[in-house]
């Protein structure tokens, strides 16, 4: 009710209930079947509530400095407040780069936003640019998180510029190539079935644990290849996430000594070895030993930090759906880039 009537302005009076015999009898015959979710411009209201949400984020307070500060937005608010021009050629050179999205701008707490997407000003776009190109994730990718949550006029031809320059993404372009299905058939929720291997990556161990649904994918550095690390490193995750249901792996002697076993049937899992004549069964774990290489192996080229890494691949949408992490926790994950509030709820 609160949202329904946020577009009225309203005084609320109390009157006792023997003078408003209308209101009463209306309170008794509400119509069957009638939900608040059939009015079509809910959603829309949610949206401006949540945007208007107060914002704390000091990130999202430099973005509203700079857009104060910014002269091209300052006549783009002038436009917007004013009404736009009935053609593109009468508005001043620098606003014509928003005339496609003129319908979807609006103003909220002193941001602008392009739908949900927060408009970056001129003087935040190269950090803003850095902190989408963190990881390394190539053209797409990049494209697909900006998308997500930023705008500007031209941000996919600097998206594009930006990586065609970086060296660490042309060298490891291969790595950014579009990743091929899985023959696995997909479980029905989150952290039912996880796939989980070891492996070795310049002079370290690691474990990797990864959701055939969210394709989520955690990473542990093993001290030592004893089952009793490795059952440790399992727990750590499995006590952040839950316990799964299944776990996928090969035959090493870490998972199939009796020790592992042991803890498996104590947390109530069912293990599923992969065959040792047919080494692409745990393709899954493989593949994404694969990508967690190539995020350690782009930061270090690049002296980025790898969990800044790990979480943007986390954060990123796949196949333009969700990211990993909202599948696997139902919410979006905060990251060095701006982002709406509402977006994170
Ligand atoms: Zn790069």
């Amino acid at each position: 009710m609160v949202m329904k009537l946020q577009r009225y302005d309203l005084t609320v009076k109390y009157k006792p209930g023997k003078e408003i015999p209308m209101a009463d009898t209306l309170s008794r015959v509400f119509p069957d079947g009638h939900e608040a979710r059939d009015e079509p411009d809910l959603e829309e209201q949610v949206h401006t509530v949540l945007v208007n949400i107060p914002i704390s984020d000091v990130r999202l307070e430099m973005i509203r400095q700079d857009t104060k500060q910014d002269k091209v937005l300052e006549k783009l608010i002038r436009v917007m407040c004013n009404g736009w021009p009935e053609k593109r050629k009468k508005l001043c050179p620098e606003l014509q780069g928003f005339w496609p999205v003129r319908n979807e701008l609006s103003i909220h707490t002193d941001i602008i936003f392009m739908g949900d997407r927060i408009l970056i000003p001129k003087a935040q776009q190269a950090e803003v640019l850095e902190q989408i190109h963190q990881g390394h994730l190539g053209i797409t990718l990049c494209k697909r998180r900006a998308r997500e949550v930023i705008y500007w006029p031209n941000l996919d031809l600097d998206i594009e510029s930006l990586v065609k320059k970086c060296e660490t993404c042309q060298t490891f372009q291969k790595n950014n190539a579009k990743e091929p299905l899985t023959p696995w058939n997909t479980p029905s929720r989150a952290w039912q079935r996880l796939a989980t291997d070891i492996f070795h990556f310049e002079d370290n161990h690691y474990l990797i644990v990864v959701d055939y649904y969210s394709k989520y994918f955690e990473l542990v550095q093993l001290t030592n290849l004893t089952a009793s690390i490795v059952i440790w490193a399992l727990k750590t995750i499995l006590s952040r996430h839950g316990v799964c249901e299944e776990l996928v792996s090969d035959n090493g002697p870490q998972f199939s000594c009796s020790e592992f076993q042991c803890f498996l049937r104590d947390w109530g899992v069912r293990h599923i070895p992969t065959s040792p004549h047919h080494p692409q069964a745990n393709g899954l774990a493989e593949k994404y030993v694969g990508i967690a290489k190539s995020i350690i192996r782009k930061a270090q080229s690049s002296g980025q930090d790898v969990y800044l890494g790990l979480l943007n691949y986390r954060a990123t949408p796949m196949d333009g759906l969700c990211s990993p992490a909202q599948l696997l926790m139902g919410r979006a994950l905060r990251t060095t880039v701006p982002i709406a509030p509402h977006k994170l709820q």
